[in-house]
């Protein structure tokens, strides 16, 4: 049987574990954190998940909370007047043709810790350093750090060829709360830019008191959404901080949630980081070769919401690839191999994430096109299901505006009226 140690026990450490456990394999799988402390914990994302890495858990039985979670049926684009006021500038809604749900990371990898031990996984709490990473490695006949950003992650060299930035693109408010109002559409993932400042986030998740909202904001630092708060911030101000950012920016959104509360005590999250792509492999000093997952080697802003899914897709890649490796060694060409398949789609969100970052012209005429014109709008809102084919349209300057002169020749726009 052959042994298989899976550093962090995320999104994609667990995915990855409990599929590996479930072909066979003896695996074991290392975190800080048990199930108890993950769901005492803070929250630590948002992570909604589109129909591909639903369907994905479901396949693998691990989707428990399908009836629960709310759906989110749609995705809004509201762009803020320049000159302020009560009225965006651009507003619409796509339709996604499968609905995404958003869980909890708190319920939901609690209780995937459980499974797998349940399952007959080994579970081993402890905060693995880079100096431990030798001495376990030699133990194993894979070893896959699936850490998340930071920390240990940086045991892989960045990959400046891939993606660059110095400093974080945003700094990131969020909390879960609960008493807000549902959007007028219904679920909806609903995005409000504002120009050259950030972007406000709301949407319907389940946490562990039920279904709540979340609503975020992703300050570009120094801007005017930016609220820099103290280390050790309560909940409660991270809270006052984005409702007074919604107020003053997004007040569509403030009038769905100026009576909410936090959803819990540990249910806000405040902080950023530096976008990165690594190189997948690292070979330690004394010859183990450790394999990187999901965040540890490519990690984006959630401005696209695709991290936790593209976390999804990753296990899913390298589980295929460890299955389909049979007996031979994993040496660093297989590692490398599968690193591709999965960064042949993870680029296109590298790519997605700084468009949507900078926001550039093209970006705009895109959006003003979907408000009057719908397959425009739900093809966007499909893109967050899978965003492979945005090179054809959306990222690239002279095919946006290329696409954006077709559908102007070519359309009634009478026929097309906007969803919100
Ligand atoms: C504010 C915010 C909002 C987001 N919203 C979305 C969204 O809507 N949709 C979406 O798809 N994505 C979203 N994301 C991104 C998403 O949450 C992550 O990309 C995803 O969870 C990454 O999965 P992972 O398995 O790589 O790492 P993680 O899920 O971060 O898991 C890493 C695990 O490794 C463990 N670990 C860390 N260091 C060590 C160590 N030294 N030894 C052992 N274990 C260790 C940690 O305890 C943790 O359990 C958001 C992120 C943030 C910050």
């Amino acid at each position: 049987m052959r042994k298989i140690l899976v550093v962090g026990a995320g999104q994609s450490g667990l995915q990855l574990a409990l599929g590996l456990l479930s072909e066979d394999y003896d695996v074991t799988l290392v975190d800080p954190r048990g199930p108890d402390e993950v769901r005492a914990g803070g929250v630590m994302s948002t992570q909604c998940l589109f129909g591909p890495a639903l369907r994905r858990e479901r396949r693998h039985g691990l989707a428990f909370w399908d009836d629960e979670a709310p759906e989110v049926n749609g995705v809004g684009v509201r762009v803020a007047a320049r000159r302020g006021g009560g009225v965006p500038d651009v507003d619409w809604v796509g339709r996604l043709t499968e609905p995404a749900r958003s869980v909890d990371q708190r319920l939901k990898l609690a209780t995937w810790l459980e499974l797998f031990v349940q399952g007959g996984g080994r579970f081993l709490r402890h905060r693995v350093s880079r100096a431990e990473m030798e001495a376990l490695g030699t133990e194993y006949d894979l070893v896959v750090v699936a850490a998340g950003r930071g920390g240990l992650a940086e045991i892989f060299p960045r990959d400046t060829r891939r993606f660059h930035f110095e400093e974080p693109q945003r700094r990131l408010a969020l909390a879960y709360v609960s008493g807000g109002e549902e959007h007028p559409a219904g679920g909806v993932l609903a995005r409000t830019v504002v120009p050259e400042a950030g972007e406000v986030f709301t949407l319907p998740t389940l946490s562990l008191n039920g279904p709540c909202h979340a609503v975020m904001v992703e300050a570009v630092p120094g801007g005017p959404l930016d609220r820099p708060l103290p280390r050790g911030a309560t909940g409660d101000v991270v809270l006052a901080g984005l409702l007074d950012v919604m107020r003053r920016y997004a007040p569509w959104e403030y009038e769905r949630f100026s009576s909410a509360r936090l959803a819990d005590p540990r249910a806000a999250l405040y902080g950023g980081y530096v976008p990165v792509v690594r190189e997948p492999v690292v070979r330690m000093p004394g010859g183990t070769l450790v394999w990187g997952m999901a965040d540890s080697v490519v990690s984006n802003d959630p401005i696209t919401a695709q991290g936790a899914n593209m976390a999804s897709l990753c296990a899913d890649v390298y589980r295929r690839a460890i299955v389909d490796h049979g007996g031979r060694p994993f040496d660093e060409a297989f590692m490398r191999g599968a690193f591709d398949t999965y960064w042949r789609s993870a680029r296109q969100v590298t790519a997605w994430s700084r468009v949507m970052l900078s926001g550039p012209p093209h970006v705009w005429e895109l959006y003003r096109l979907a408000e009057r014109h719908r397959p425009t709008a739900d093809r966007f809102a499909d893109s967050f299901s899978d965003p492979t084919g945005l090179i054809d349209w959306f990222l690239h300057p002279e095919r946006a505006l290329e696409y954006v002169d077709g559908i102007r020749r070519t359309t009634d726009f009478s026929s097309h009226l906007p969803t919100t």
